[in-house]
């Protein structure tokens, strides 16, 4: 879905929650409070250098932590520098990234992202996003092939501190079952919508995605919940819907 497409859905959600926003907004205010108090507070500080983070981000779509760094380190022993992975043959960037899943549409979008990067900008950096407003970030990396609102967040975010969240599968199934977006909202419209309801704060962006991942990853999982063991469920849509039935 491309940014105009992405603001339009969120005009469409939020003035279909009308006078329920303020509520909403307390509401994931008290979500990410509690998960404060569980997993901890998280400043946010810059992590990985920006390239890094980037491409690294592009081959974790599915993909676990291990094996996302293990693709990583293959490529860049293969290939030391962003020109030597563009202009490789795509067959051995294909074998060098493997052990990230579906390599073979990652390693041509990797490959045309950093053409694009190197043409537009002289180098293969990406440090000058530091000096745009995170929409004008946003919209320049979405035109990155292979580059979608998540990555863009999650890079904007962890490298620049601009006040984005990065919506991946854990933040995107407890904000759903929790009843913070609606059963049909994608996670690039979930994106917009969790902004508008949380504070416009790097640090608390950053831990908001950092503890409601750890959540889905350690209670709110797929398939059955541990909802025996959640500090959420008085707010949660799902418990109320398929534990609470039959209780007073
Ligand atoms: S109550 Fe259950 S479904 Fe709701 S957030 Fe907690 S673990 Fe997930």
């Amino acid at each position: 879905m491309r940014e105009t497409q992405v603001l339009g859905a969120v005009r469409d959600a939020m003035e279909g929650m009308g006078g329920l926003f303020p509520d909403m907004a307390n509401r994931v205010l008290e979500v990410h409070r509690r998960l404060v108090d569980h997993y901890g507070v998280w400043r946010w500080i810059q992590r990985r250098e920006p390239m890094h983070e980037l491409i690294s981000t592009m081959l974790s779509h599915r993909t676990t932590e291990a094996d996302e760094a293990r693709a990583y380190a293959r490529m860049r022993e293969r290939f030391p520098t962003w020109e030597a992975v563009r202009d490789a043959p795509v067959d051995e960037l294909i074998e060098a990234i493997s052990p990230a899943r579906f390599p073979s549409t990652k390693a041509p979008n990797i490959q045309k992202a950093l053409a694009t990067i190197i043409e537009e900008r002289g180098e293969a950096s990406i440090d000058f996003l530091t000096d745009l407003a995170p929409e004008e970030g946003l919209a320049w990396l979405l035109r990155r092939p292979g580059v979608g609102v998540k990555t863009a967040s999650l890079v904007l975010l962890f490298c620049f501190g601009k006040p984005l969240l990065p919506v991946d599968t854990h933040v995107h199934r407890v904000s759903q079952r929790v009843g913070l977006i609606g059963p049909k909202v994608g996670s690039d419209t979930a994106h917009r919508i969790l902004l508008a309801l949380l504070p416009n704060d790097r640090h608390t962006l950053y831990a908001f995605h950092v503890n409601t991942l750890r959540h889905g990853q350690r209670v709110c999982v797929w398939g059955e919940p541990n909802c025996d063991r959640c500090r959420l469920t008085d707010l949660c849509d799902w418990y109320r819907q398929n534990r609470a039935r039959g209780r007073p």
